[in-house]
């Protein structure tokens, strides 16, 4: 089925600071890039908040009739331990040395953990995951291409940008490069021409990672021609959306922009969407405090990534969000209760009755749409699915009517990644117990119903009648429906 693109998403753009209406460059086709993870430690619950704007943009534009190609890189090498100045260790180098181990070793094994991470949160799958340490070549041609074109330098092995060749430096920020040079917190080079300009590549004998060029015989990237150079390759010259964390905004945004425009001429990325980061315990998450917590730390808890999941979506990504314990509990029950929704629903579309209720699930989806076209208001599209839950259950829907809410809660679903709508069979030995049940109760023969409950508890199975019929669910809360 081909959709026509939704034209009124609207998305609050960085460059521009303000929500724009969205359109693509190409028709129907949506180019794009998300600054993936620097693998020298395992992503923390902060970091996939980041990562989740990108999977939420990607679900909504193909709900919207969009062809979305989505690249996630992943950064094997040259990100600093001074992210500001681009100055410091190998954020991987260092890690390695710390755990005595290889460095490539080091980014094969966080990367192959952020990816099981991204699979257990249901993210879906990006076209490709470049990493960074595969693109060299295609790095060092820009590098090359930059440096012809006067807008980058060599100092011995080294390559700088110069920023001053580049007057749209700081558009995306707002920083100037007057202000940055009056600012102290750049170290100052002394053999960079301007002390913001930032290194295109690196020469270091003693750096583990490295390559041959005609910049020598040591070399490693900078970070930010990574993207500049992994973006061209797997999307072209030009993108449509360029996502990140608040904080790559600058330097890192601000840095591949003039890399990558002073290379092509051309616009880089039309709209810039930043994540704010994420909060735990009313503070900045620190290893001091014990509190960058990952996926494994959740689920040691006795969650399910999806709870997970549905805490970091249910604030908006631009707002500030807080983390703790007791609001993941509370995510938890919340969306148990959508599960009973669901359940409830199932018996509804399968019980005869009056048509009624149809008005309130196209309020829903009116309400839940117009949220999410709201430059992803996730909190606004969650609340129009409470709404919904809280309007029918005094049973108010009739069978098309929670036909359609089902529908409704699959489109939730493909948006938001949280719920739980497959249906899960039960074994015969159950249902064979769930019938013979509901017959001695018919036969009103209660002693007999009362055992054959007992039965069902010990295999873990829970029942409520309801007057459309008999409901199941699994003691661990998962799966369950209807049996009439
Ligand atoms: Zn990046």
């Amino acid at each position: 089925m081909i959709a026509i693109p939704s034209m009124s998403f609207q998305i609050h753009n960085t460059l521009s600071r303000r929500k724009e209406e969205f359109r693509s460059l190409q028709p129907g086709i949506v180019r794009m890039y998300n600054c993936g993870p620097t693998v020298y430690s395992r992503a923390h619950i902060g970091n996939m908040r980041t990562f989740l704007l990108a999977d939420l943009l990607r679900r909504w534009l193909e709900l919207s009739g969009y062809e979305v190609r989505q690249v996630m890189n992943i950064t094997d090498v040259g990100h600093l331990t001074d992210d500001d100045a681009g100055e410091g260790e190998d954020k991987i180098e260092a890690q390695a040395r710390r755990e005595k181990r290889d460095p490539w070793e080091i980014s094969r094994g966080y990367t192959e953990l952020f990816l099981s991470d991204l699979a257990k949160l249901s993210f879906v799958p990006p076209l490709v995951h470049p990493r960074a340490s595969e693109h060299v070549p295609e790095m060092l041609e820009m590098i090359e291409g930059l440096i012809a074109k006067g807008h980058a330098y060599r100092v011995g092995d080294d390559v700088y940008f110069d920023v001053k060749s580049f007057p749209r430096y700081g558009a995306l920020s707002g920083n100037r490069v007057a202000e940055l040079e009056a600012g102290a917190r750049i170290a100052v080079r002394e053999e960079k021409r301007n002390p913001e300009d930032f290194a295109l590549w690196k020469s270091d004998p003693a750096h583990l990672m490295k390559w041959k060029s005609v910049f020598g015989e040591h070399g490693f990237p900078g970070w930010h021609i990574e993207c500049s150079a992994m973006s061209r390759k797997h999307l072209g010259e030009q993108l449509d959306i360029h996502t990140g964390g608040e904080d790559n905004i600058f330097p890192h945004h601000e840095c591949e922009i003039a890399q990558s425009e002073a290379f092509t001429g051309k616009t880089f990325a039309r709209y810039w969407m930043h994540a704010r980061f994420l909060q735990v315990d009313g503070g900045k998450m620190s290893k001091r405090l014990g509190n960058c917590y990952s996926l494994d730390d959740v689920v040691a808890k006795g969650y399910e990534p999806r709870h997970l999941r549905y805490c970091l979506i249910r604030g908006h990504y631009r707002q500030p969000l807080n983390f703790t314990w007791g609001i993941l509990e509370e995510c938890r029950s919340a969306l148990e209760s959508l599960d009973d929704f669901v359940r409830r629903l199932r018996v509804a579309a399968a019980a005869g009755g009056p048509a009624r209720g149809e008005e309130l699930v196209a309020a829903a989806r009116a309400s839940f749409d117009a949220a999410m076209d709201d430059d992803l208001n996730t909190p606004s599209a969650l609340a129009a699915v409470f709404a919904l839950r809280g309007a029918t259950l005094e049973d108010r829907l009739g069978p098309q009517a929670a036909h359609a809410a089902l529908g409704f809660l699959e489109r939730v679903h493909a948006a938001l990644g949280v719920l739980r709508l497959e249906q899960q069979n039960l074994d015969q030995q159950v249902e064979g117990l769930i019938r013979a049940r509901l017959a001695a109760r018919k036969a009103k023969d209660f002693a007999a119903a009362d055992r054959l409950r007992g039965e069902l508890v010990a295999l873990g199975i829970a029942l409520e009648d309801t007057p459309r019929g008999v409901l199941w669910k699994r003691a661990d809360g998962t799966g369950g429906g209807p049996i009439q």
